[in-house]
């Protein structure tokens, strides 16, 4: 076991998320070192706190550096982030609702290492960002267990004045939509979400519904296209959306839904180029700014790792980072 004090120019990033953990150890030229894949003890509060010092403590095992030798440490959740405190609420997948987690404080002191904490969507549009060089300026249009975007500007996280930047899932943009969990009609989320997908084409467990859903759709199920082609013209509306207001080098798109691929992508480039014949966005070559995240790449895990100063882009930690 390291001494406590001793630091190894390793940085850790875990992308803790409702069902799995994944965590990586990158070297300060940004190569990966080690890496960790454990399930999510799903459960409330302790459960959040013990599966991030597991995961810590497994990679930097298998980094050969202890929990306590990484030079920092990077989170991203799927919840409600305080940056400042690494405080976390309202991760509903990961049992939290009201509770307010010190997940940060937690982790900084049994591991005796800086830690910093930010959502999983900002986690993964840093780690995007990272995986593009060339491309400073990206909205990451996450589709998932929820729909919201992440934008880096310049090489570096935008996260709004109250972290809530690219909460777009939530836009009722569909007067004659259905009712969203969140009690809204037309929410972008009621008609394009993972289990919004999975419930309106089930399928048996082990498939991912976005992929089963293509799938079909693409073998000729008429049922599977029009529901696939109603799932895209949403996410050509978030897509639109996100142009029409930061007007990023590039769209990327990611999270469990983007897993069905490139038949997606072209799907939902076709129906950006339909709605690019309005003249705003005529010339401006949209749907080829279009992409999907660059396959095998854990960007969560990876951004997380960013999140923390594991940059080779800005020089400093992305995020706050709490003691010691
Ligand atoms: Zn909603």
């Amino acid at each position: 076991v390291p001494e406590p004090a001793t630091r190894t120019g390793l940085v850790a990033g875990l992308d803790i998320g409702g069902t799995k953990t994944l965590g990586v150890a990158i070297d300060g030229e940004g190569r990966l070192r080690a890496s960790v894949l454990l399930p999510t003890v799903v459960g409330g509060h302790d459960h959040l706190l013990s599966s991030a010092v597991d995961a810590l403590t497994r990679l930097g095992d298998r980094a050969g550096v202890g929990r306590s030798g990484f030079s920092a440490v990077g989170v991203g959740v799927p919840g409600v982030v305080e940056p400042a405190t690494g405080r976390v609420r309202n991760a509903v997948n990961l049992g939290i609702a009201d509770a307010s987690v010190p997940l940060g404080e937690h982790l900084a002191a049994v591991a005796d290492v800086p830690v910093a904490v930010d959502n999983d969507v900002n986690a993964a549009a840093l780690g995007t960002a990272a995986s593009l060089p060339g491309i400073d300026d990206l909205a990451y249009l996450s589709v998932g267990t929820g729909i919201a975007a992440g934008f880096v500007f310049g090489g570096r996280l935008r996260r709004g004045r109250r972290g809530l930047t690219g909460e777009i899932g939530h836009l009722p943009l569909d007067p004659s939509g259905p009712i969203c969990d969140c009690g809204q009609r037309g929410c972008l989320e009621a008609s394009a979400s993972g289990p919004v997908i999975a419930r309106r084409w089930p399928v048996a467990d082990g498939v991912g519904p976005a992929v089963a859903l293509v799938n079909a759709a693409v073998s000729g199920d008429a049922a599977a296209r029009e529901i696939l082609d109603d799932v895209v013209a949403h996410l050509a509306l978030a897509v639109t959306l996100l142009a029409l207001s930061v007007d990023p080098d590039v769209v990327v798109l990611g999270g469990g839904v983007a897993e069905a691929g490139t038949p997606l992508l072209d799907a939902v480039r076709a129906a950006v180029r339909r709605r690019s014949e309005i003249a705003v966005l005529g010339a401006v070559d949209l749907p080829d700014r279009l992409m999907l995240v660059p396959a095998g790449v854990p960007v969560g895990a990876l951004g997380a790792a960013y999140l923390a100063g594991a940059t080779v882009m800005a020089g400093e930690p992305e995020a706050d980072v709490v003691g010691p």
